[in-house]
């Protein structure tokens, strides 16, 4: 064709399922040194759902999901809505809900003060639960009520089954580890990345310290491309040279920050297209 190599190639990904916003986004991505992975709905494919539910002694695991069930009512998290499906219905009301991004939830339920959040060191009490939990490779929140630890649930999330393969290819584009940037704990971390060949982990990450961990690549010397389900990546995906969103799941936010959207629900999508995009440059140069 006639086109310029930069915009034949952006009409190319688009076939492939991705939309890259500009001809200057496409050459970014050609000079991608390096990948950053979110986990949770983006390695995974965002459906986590409840496999376990651990109530410390004087709560029945019926009492315990409902509670949590009712304050994640409003939530957007695949966590939230995880927990909303696993219990039975009807739901007591949530009020004053609030989602503080990263880490949980809290509401007020038929009365009491209910919190379904990431395990602190301040929840002695469900310790052992939450560490057996990780330790077999899921995420585990403490569920609270009236500001004391309740219980634990666990929850566990299907890995994509194209993963593995698109590791393996970004790793070979880019001659660097992809890097995993995730919230979730270092057991479910390692235990996923075990399975799809990944070894630079760095779990535990709140939204802006996977925007400060871009940075910090970026400092060394990186062009950095990072992959997300944006739920809640958005200040790394607007820090990254290049932000990815899976579009099929993440937030209006998320969206508007990202650089380019994979629409097809794919993860073999992305090597493709920077594969493309390093092609089309040299085409340009
Ligand atoms: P990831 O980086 O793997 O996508 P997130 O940053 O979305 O993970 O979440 C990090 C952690 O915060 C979760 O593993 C969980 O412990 C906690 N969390 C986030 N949202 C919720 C929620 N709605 N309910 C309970 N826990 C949550
Ligand atoms: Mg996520």
């Amino acid at each position: 064709s006639t086109m310029p190599p930069l915009l034949s190639a952006i009409a190319t990904a688009s076939r492939h399922g991705v939309l890259v916003r500009s001809a200057v986004v496409l050459e970014r991505l050609g000079v991608t040194t390096v990948v950053g992975l979110d986990k949770t709905g983006t390695l995974t494919d965002g459906t986590p759902a409840v496999v376990a539910v651990r109530p410390l002694p004087g709560r029945t695991a019926d009492e315990l999901l409902a509670l949590a069930a009712a304050a994640e009512g409003p939530s957007e998290h695949p966590i939230g809505r995880a927990i909303v499906a696993a219990a039975r219905r009807p739901l007591d009301r949530a009020e004053d809900f609030r989602a503080a991004v990263g880490s949980g939830v809290s509401a007020t339920v038929a009365g009491r003060q209910v919190t379904v959040a990431a395990p602190t060191p301040a929840d002695g009490a469900v310790a052992a639960l939450v560490t057996e939990e990780q330790a077999a490779g899921r995420t585990a929140v403490v569920v609270g009520v009236d500001g004391r630890p309740a219980g634990v649930l666990a929850l566990a999330d299907r890995v994509r089954p194209e993963a593995a393969a698109a590791v393996a290819a970004l790793r070979r584009q880019t001659g660097t580890e992809p890097v995993l940037l995730t919230g979730d704990n270092a057991g479910a971390a390692r235990s996923l990345a075990d399975q799809v060949g990944l070894v630079d982990v760095r779990p535990g990450l709140l939204p802006e310290d996977k925007a400060a961990a871009v940075t910090e690549l970026q400092r060394a010397g990186h062009r950095v491309t990072l992959l997300g389900d944006g739920v809640n990546d958005a200040p790394a995906l607007a820090t990254a040279d290049v932000g990815v969103a899976m579009g099929g799941i993440g937030s209006d936010l998320a969206l508007r920050s990202a650089d380019v959207i994979v629409v097809r629900d794919d993860l073999a999508a992305l090597p493709t297209v920077i594969a493309l995009a390093r092609r089309a440059r040299r085409l340009v140069v």
